[in-house]
């Protein structure tokens, strides 16, 4: 993957609504600042019960936004991530639609899961409850199957019904997604709640040795087509460990609410110790689409007594904290406040839980740069926004809370901020320097976490004292971050990344 900055965005909420206006938008306004873009499902419909992740035809672009023409356009000007949804489908699709219809008969019909096809002995209570999910609830739907009521897998909502991958034609169905998204010229796979995807009687269903083997699967037929899989699971830290080790990529989902807890407490020995040991074949991600996870921080749900990277009084904490920073948002965007909840989640922008403080914001981001891995930055935070309850309140949706719909015009005028002028000429920088393809080092010193790129022809140097943020409110002046790079045109310095931001040499 190219160690360059990529945004994270819906093809309908940047600009005018289409694969082709995003297009403009992001080869004009961002040009030089994202050279790689995560298009969220743009597939038929685009706009479904999960926006998106529910499609009823995954290989087909929805019209409304555009064609694959379209996107293999926007491919010859930045690196593309597209979704793989490996784990399930809407029940819209003609292959549901056909089951219901005829059941057993449907030639579709192994392509679903039901509960009697994951446990043909009966299940226990024991079995039942030791399903993991990320929602209350047992995973399972009533649906008609041919005149008769079964008891469906759904992991996620009642209209994704899950497929079943070691059935021929559920396998088919996904290798038929690998090659279209290369025929495209897509270059990354993000597959989508994989840890799920994977059901065997008498285990979580999640992240299991079966869902490994998947895992590898995909990757091997992803590779053949020349497609690069980041995997996205949100899980207890020792688990995403386990995952780096046999895939190209995961996400940090760590690094986000650590330094949250970082610049809300001073503390650093949590982020240090994480830093130390983190995969460093990583995506880093501040803000995605969906919410900020706390799971990836906390002790094991599984076994509580397997410590997090903070311990859970620490993760309430924080939680407070988000809710407070955000006048209570938050709290009405997450969990039973609002449905398509998701347990383990804080639904807010990242901008909102940092009180929309533009210094912290940015130091934020500083670090996420200078943390290894491939950075994104999801679209409203590349415009630092705010959190939305206009939408929220239409909707009650939690996760609409951070989905604005930003116009071209509203684009132009966030982009005068100069928290967002700050933010782009950090991107400029992280894309410009051939320093972070370098040597990386890391170090602590009194209370700072020193960060240290060097390459062949720039270095760059990057100390955060969280502490600093605290004293801020107190009134103090001493700056969070210390930013220090040598590029051709020499040395150059900022202590304050909003009033002075670093500018790259041509
Ligand atoms: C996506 C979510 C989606 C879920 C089910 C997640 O991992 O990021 O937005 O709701 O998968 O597809």
């Amino acid at each position: 993957m190219r160690n360059k900055v990529q945004i994270i965005t819906y093809a309908d909420r940047l600009g005018e609504g289409t694969i082709a206006s995003l297009t403009d938008v992001l080869r004009t306004r961002f040009s030089g600042v994202y050279e790689g873009v995560h298009i969220l499902p743009f597939f038929t419909p685009f706009d479904g019960a999960d926006a998106g992740f529910d499609p009823v035809d995954h290989t087909s672009v929805d019209p409304r936004l555009g064609s694959w023409d379209d996107v293999t356009e926007l491919s010859r000007t930045h690196d593309i991530m597209v979704d793989t949804i490996v784990n399930h489908m809407s029940w819209k699709s003609r292959q549901f639609q056909d089951v219901m219809r005829q059941g057993e008969s449907s030639p579709y019909a192994p392509m679903f899961l039901t509960m009697s096809s994951v446990f043909p002995e009966g299940a226990t209570e024991a079995d039942l409850a030791g399903i993991y999910r990320p929602r209350p609830g047992l995973p399972f739907t009533h649906y008609q199957w041919g005149g008769v009521t079964r008891l469906v897998w759904t992991t996620f909502t009642p209209q994704q019904v899950d497929i079943d991958t070691d059935c021929e034609k559920g396998w088919a169905y996904l290798v038929s997604i690998l090659d279209r998204l290369s025929a495209s010229h897509v270059r990354y796979i993000r597959l989508d709640a994989v840890g799920y995807g994977a059901k065997q009687a008498k285990t979580s269903c999640f992240m299991t040795p079966k869902t490994f083997a998947l895992i590898s699967r995909i990757k091997q037929e992803a590779r053949l087509r020349g497609l690069e899989t980041l995997i996205e699971v949100h899980s207890y830290y020792r688990k995403q460990m386990e995952i780096a080790s046999k895939v190209d990529r995961v996400y940090d989902f760590a690094l986000p609410p650590l330094i949250l807890h970082a610049l809300f407490t001073g503390r650093i020995d949590a982020l240090d110790r994480w830093v130390r040991i983190r995969p460093v074949n990583a995506v880093t991600v501040l803000d995605t689409h969906d919410g900020i996870g706390v799971i990836d921080i906390g002790s094991d749900q599984l076994d509580r007594s397997m410590h997090g990277l903070i311990s859970d009084d620490d993760v309430d904490a924080l939680i407070e904290a988000i809710h407070r920073n955000t006048h209570g948002e938050s709290l009405a965007a997450t969990g039973g406040a609002a449905s398509n909840l998701d347990l383990y989640q804080i639904n807010s922008t990242y901008y909102s839980a940092l009180g929309c403080d533009d210094q912290r914001y940015l130091a934020a981001r500083a670090v996420q740069f200078f943390v290894p891995g491939v950075p994104q930055v999801y679209y409203v935070g590349a415009l630092a926004g705010a959190n939305d309850m206009e939408l929220l309140r239409r909707t009650n949706n939690g996760r609409d809370i951070n989905r604005h719909c930003y116009s071209t015009a509203q684009i132009d005028e966030n982009l005068c901020r100069p928290v967002v002028r700050s933010l782009n000429a950090l991107c400029r920088l992280r894309n410009a320097l051939d320093a972070f393809d370098g040597e990386f080092s890391f170090s602590r010193d009194d209370g700072s976490l020193i960060f240290q790129w060097k390459g062949k022809t720039s270095r760059a140097r990057l100390a955060f004292n969280p502490r600093a943020a605290l004293e801020d409110v107190e009134g103090g002046s001493r700056s969070m971050v210390s930013l220090h790079w040598r590029d051709s045109a020499g040395d150059h310095h900022t202590d304050d990344l909003l009033n002075d931001p670093p500018v790259v040499a041509d």
